[in-house]
């Protein structure tokens, strides 16, 4: 299977799908006119919170025959920037989903809006107001206190229309005036107590330069965004429930092209990390981690980094699923579909990450080639040559000189297999003068080539291994959690609420000569250890691996106990 197309995955079942097909059967919209969009604003990288989105909106285009729009809401120029709508794109076409040439730009949207304010302003349901941001606020109100008007909600039509077209040409500073819907101050919704339309903002925009000095705001920017694109679901998360009301009151107010409607699902909060774009800016600015890709993000670009498969995300993204209530979904959920998907596809490799030396003392040769499988689970991948000579390295843990009970690997005296090569025994423990252990000599049965002994002898352990002369020294570089808390909470010093630990570096671990061949974007299993990935760090003469995630399955775990 193609691990970035998206179309061959499973259709999903949730409120939102239902909601669609009742559309569909009412007659409300025909199958193959549903369309969905993903708008993120560019002031930041997406995370795995977003992928929920993206996931949800292309597929409901793709399962329902209609088509998904990547539109960026680029309507605060102060935050945004052109780096992040590139990140953008990549990323959401990495996920395996297409938008074919449905991209577009709020701001591409600009003049028009200004024309809908205009409409709303001489139709006596918009005004210019003098007061400043804390003004307005204090004139707000509460959820139990009406809020007060403006002394300027009256003013004359043409006097609004005035100030505005001033606005607009620039003659005000900024924060001197507001445009403002003319609703009702004394709304239950606080989002229908004259919201703002219009701040004046003088920041060159990354698209539209200089041309404006008047920035529509998200709410004034989105719905009619949607309505000009023929959107038909336009949906959200669930903070935006509360504005669903003031959507509404302009579609109803503006000679718009199309009714597009509001649905909201809960977002996705994820253990031991955050998905708030400002703490993430945060993590990166401050140089908590190395960039937006550093590999303990839970951004996109940091995942795809660590390893993970997009087939894997789509999958969690489904797991996950759609509903409005709020929950926290485990770290380890994530990373069961990274295994699961990885299981299936990842070539198997031989490394060592702590190197312990072995001498086979009667082998005879220099060396020979062995052949390994190179993934059990897919006969197609097929076999490969792996080198064995008479000094090897196995893992220092797989080695006790007084072994308890229950411990199989390799101790005096014992017989294990080396797999894909022979049954070796171990004769002798070397020690250095401190009494640390430096190096193991075995012998080796030759007529157990290929790890089966002719008699039917058993053996309780199979060990991977490296030989010595052909392997690569590497540095591994592993992951724990970013944050130490499952839910962290972050008070003035977010350093104080990472883990010291979320990263680990090894130096000097032992690979198997093919895996010099290996790039950024694929990702290997380390057989008995974990699956593990190039960086885009690593080069021939100094190979950088990051793991993906270790073996061992936490969440079945977690799930066991639970059941
Ligand atoms: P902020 O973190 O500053 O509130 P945002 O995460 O909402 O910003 P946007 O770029 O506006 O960032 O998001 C684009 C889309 O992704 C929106 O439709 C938003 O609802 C959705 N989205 C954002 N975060 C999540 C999340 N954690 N789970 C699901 N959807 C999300
Ligand atoms: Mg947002």
């Amino acid at each position: 299977m193609n691990d970035t197309d998206a179309t061959l995955d499973e259709p999903r079942s949730d409120f939102i799908r239902d909601i669609v097909r009742a559309d569909i059967e009412a007659g409300r919209v025909r199958v193959g006119d549903i369309v969905t969009r993903f708008p993120p604003e560019p002031n930041g990288y997406l995370h795995i919170g977003h992928a929920k989105s993206i996931c949800l909106n292309f597929s409901i285009a793709a399962e329902f025959g209609g088509r998904c729009h990547l539109r960026f809401d680029d309507t605060n120029p102060v935050k945004e920037e052109e780096e992040y709508i590139e990140a953008i794109k990549t990323d959401v076409r990495w996920l395996g989903f297409d938008w074919g040439e449905h991209l577009y730009y709020a701001s591409d949207y600009f003049e028009q809006l200004y024309q809908w304010a205009v409409h709303l302003i001489e139709a006596g349901n918009a005004y210019v107001d003098d007061l400043s941001a804390e003004e307005i606020r204090a004139h707000r109100g509460t959820l139990t206190e009406p809020g007060r008007e403006s002394p300027h909600r009256g003013r004359a039509v043409e006097e609004n229309l005035d100030l505005f077209q001033r606005m607009r040409r620039g003659e005000f500073a900024e924060g001197e005036h507001v445009l403002r819907a003319k609703i009702d101050m004394a709304s239950g919704n606080i989002n229908l107590r004259d919201p703002v339309l219009y701040r004046i903002l003088k920041a060159a925009h990354p698209r539209t330069g200089d041309a404006w000095c008047i920035y529509p705001t998200y709410d004034f920017a989105h719905g009619q965004s949607d309505a000009i694109e023929g959107i038909t679901h336009s949906l959200c998360t669930l903070e935006f429930a509360d504005h669903r009301p003031l959507y509404d009151w302009f579609i109803d107010n503006l000679p718009v092209p199309s009714r597009p409607r509001q649905y909201e699902f809960s977002r996705l909060n994820l253990t031991h990390t955050v998905l708030s774009k400002r703490r993430l800016i945060q993590l990166v600015s401050e140089g908590h981690v190395k960039g937006w890709d550093d590999p303990r993000m839970p951004t996109i670009s940091g995942l795809r980094r660590r390893g993970f498969p997009p087939a894997a995300i789509r999958d969690f993204a489904g797991r996950v699923g759609i509903t409005k209530s709020d929950n926290v979904i485990e770290m380890a959920l994530l990373e069961h579909c990274v295994r699961e998907e990885l299981n299936l596809s990842a070539p198997r490799r031989m490394a060592v990450l702590d190197p312990l030396k072995v001498t086979i003392e009667n082998y005879p040769q220099s060396e020979e080639m062995l052949e390994a499988v190179n993934n059990p689970e897919d006969a197609a991948a097929g076999t490969r040559k792996v080198p064995f000579s008479r000094t090897l390295f196995i893992e220092r843990g797989d080695f006790m000189e007084d072994p308890p009970k229950k411990f199989f690997r390799l101790a005096p005296g014992r017989e294990v297999r080396l797999r894909y090569a022979y049954l070796v025994t171990c004769r002798e423990v070397v020690k250095d003068n401190s009494g640390e252990i430096i190096e193991l000599v075995c012998s080796y049965d030759p007529e157990t080539r290929g790890g089966n002994a002719p008699g039917g002898r058993k053996v309780k352990a199979t060990l991977h291994w490296v030989s010595a002369p052909h392997a690569l020294d590497a540095e591994l570089r592993l992951y724990n959690p970013l944050f130490r808390d499952e839910e962290p909470k972050i008070g003035d010093d977010l350093a104080a609420a990472l883990n010291p630990q979320s990263i680990e570096i090894l130096k000097g671990a032992k690979l198997e000569p093919a895996l010099a061949e290996a790039l950024p974007g694929e990702t290997l299993q380390f057989e008995r250890q974990g699956y593990f990935c190039p960086d885009p760090d690593t080069s021939l003469e100094h190979p950088v691996y990051n793991r993906t995630v270790p073996l061992r399955d936490s969440w079945a775990k977690i799930q066991s106990k639970s059941s």
